[in-house]
């Protein structure tokens, strides 16, 4: 059984879902008004080995809703500051909702990169409107909401525990705030949020805005993800993420909002929430150019592979430190592994499901002793280091012949989403030139013309790479 920490209780707990065999799961997606960086990547890898884990190993069905936060709005999660995707527009000279669509594909063109399965649902915040409308109205017919001149705000007061969410005193979640810019506002409390916001005063110029019950405006940003993720999963779901910065603000606002609007406790019954990446020790920021893209790591040689190699080093509770020379290790390390499983020599079958009530074949007991290693460590709140490990052993072993060897790694792949059955994935770091060559030698071996291979085999050596082959490809590595 998957154990699992949730954020909400902290603890270590059983996993259950609420509803038969069924996983609903809703992550705060990203805000579309920049480029995304290796942080983004980090959490929704995270994200996937969950989903994963719950498919694979348990055996769940999961339905996976994740938003595009795609409607202007504001620096951070308090009330406060600049529209991020006006920043954005005027930056570029392009319109706001340009900007929005641009970052959406850039972004899903990276997570596809990280290999990370497309959710069910990927919902723009734009497109739910009516939804949050509807939202804000139950809320405040329920009584927790007031109307001002500039917005409509959420009564934290009204909410009993809403100071105690997350574990995390009100002192701490106004802390949160503190950086921004504080203008007058017609809140009641300090840690009051905003449902709706009207076209006045600062935002009188709002180039996104949309009519409601309240007046002309558009809405604050915690409620898209309560109206979406109801929506499509229901009023009281299993699992949300997020990363470590929704704990304060954005996360304790969309329990408040959600049950207030429909009387249900819990809203979500496991909170799970990715800690941040750093580089070199260091937040990443513009200010100290260290905010790299899933491309920018391409660029210097490396595969999206061995990135996605590096997240599932690193426990998704703990921070993550992201380095150049960490990189270098981490690829060669996903380079060995890969090289070692490619080299294992099979017929085919070793794709068959080796796991749970849906095991399509009977094991060996050695194979099942180390199937049931790998299924410890993942259940064990997602060890996934140790799960690589498991992996790194079965290749190494002496007594599993090569295809109980393939068929593990071949099943524990479906949780790594490391492509390492994938010859054609080729590593980054072979110029195409080289590849031409390469795919040109394998035709000359497939009619047999062992001379003109062996001498473009040489060829190839010259420019410095080294093709090793295999019954069934070949795999090229720098010399
Ligand atoms: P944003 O686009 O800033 O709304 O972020 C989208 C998701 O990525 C949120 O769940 C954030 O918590 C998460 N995130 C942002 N920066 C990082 C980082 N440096 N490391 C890990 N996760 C991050
Ligand atoms: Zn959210």
């Amino acid at each position: 059984m998957l154990k699992i920490f949730n954020s909400f209780s902290k603890k270590i707990e059983e996993f259950a879902p609420i509803k038969d065999s069924k996983v609903g799961m809703y992550a705060c997606g990203p805000t579309v008004y920049d480029y995304p960086h290796i942080g983004h990547g980090r959490k929704y890898v995270n994200d996937d080995v969950l989903k994963r884990v719950l498919e694979v190993v348990e055996g769940f069905k999961v339905k996976h809703i994740q938003n595009i936060t795609d409607v202007g709005h504001l620096v951070s999660d308090a009330d406060e500051g600049e529209d991020k995707l006006e920043k954005g527009a005027k930056k570029t000279g392009k319109t706001v909702w340009e900007v929005a669509q641009e970052f959406t594909d850039y972004f899903l063109k990276e997570m596809d990169s990280l290999n990370i399965s497309r959710p069910d649902v990927e919902c723009k915040a734009t497109d739910h409107i009516p939804e949050q409308i509807e939202l804000i109205k139950k809320i405040m017919e329920n009584g927790y909401g007031y109307d001002t001149p500039e917005a409509v705000y959420f009564d934290v007061t009204k909410f009993a525990d809403y100071g105690k969410l997350f574990g995390q005193s009100l002192e701490e979640k106004l802390v949160g705030g503190r950086d921004e810019v504080v203008t007058e506002t017609s809140k009641k409390n300090p840690a009051d949020f905003a449902l709706w916001f009207k076209r006045v005063g600062k935002f009188a110029d709002h180039v996104m805005h949309w009519e409601s019950p309240w007046g002309d405006g558009f809405p604050g940003w915690h409620i898209e993800c309560s109206a979406m993720s109801m929506k499509y999963l229901g009023e009281q779901f299993d699992i949300h993420t997020g990363g470590e910065d929704h704990l304060s603000i954005h996360h304790p606002n969309e329990i408040a909002q959600s049950e207030a609007a429909t009387g249900k406790k819990p809203f979500v019954k496991y909170w799970f929430h990715s800690l941040f990446l750093a580089v070199d020790g260091k937040k990443m920021s513009k200010s100290l150019g260290n905010v790299y893209k899933v491309a920018d790591i391409v660029e210097r040689g490396f595969s999206p592979m061995a990135l996605r190699y590096y997240y599932l080093s690193a426990h998704y509770r703990k921070q993550m430190n992201f380095s150049w020379e960490g990189m270098e290790g981490v690829s060669n390390s996903y380079k060995k592994l890969k090289k070692e499983f490619l080299a294992l020599r099979v017929e085919g079958g070793q794709e068959k499901n080796i796991f749970g009530s849906k095991a399509e074949v009977e094991l060996s007991g050695r194979e099942a002793f180390f199937r049931d290693e790998f299924v410890n460590a993942v259940e064990d709140d997602l060890n996934m280091s140790a799960a690589l490990a498991v992996a790194r052993a079965v290749l190494k072993d002496e007594k599993l012949n090569s295809f109980e060897k393939r068929r593990l790694v071949e099943n524990f792949d479906k949780v790594f989403g490391l492509k390492l059955s994938e010859r054609d994935e080729v590593p980054a770091d072979i110029p195409a030139e080289v590849m031409e060559m390469v795919n040109k030698r394998e035709e000359m071996r497939k009619t047999k013309q062992w001379a003109e291979s062996d001498a473009l085999r040489k060829e190839i050596e010259k420019l410095g790479y080294k093709v090793s082959d295999f019954f069934d490809g070949v795999t090229v590595e720098k010399i």
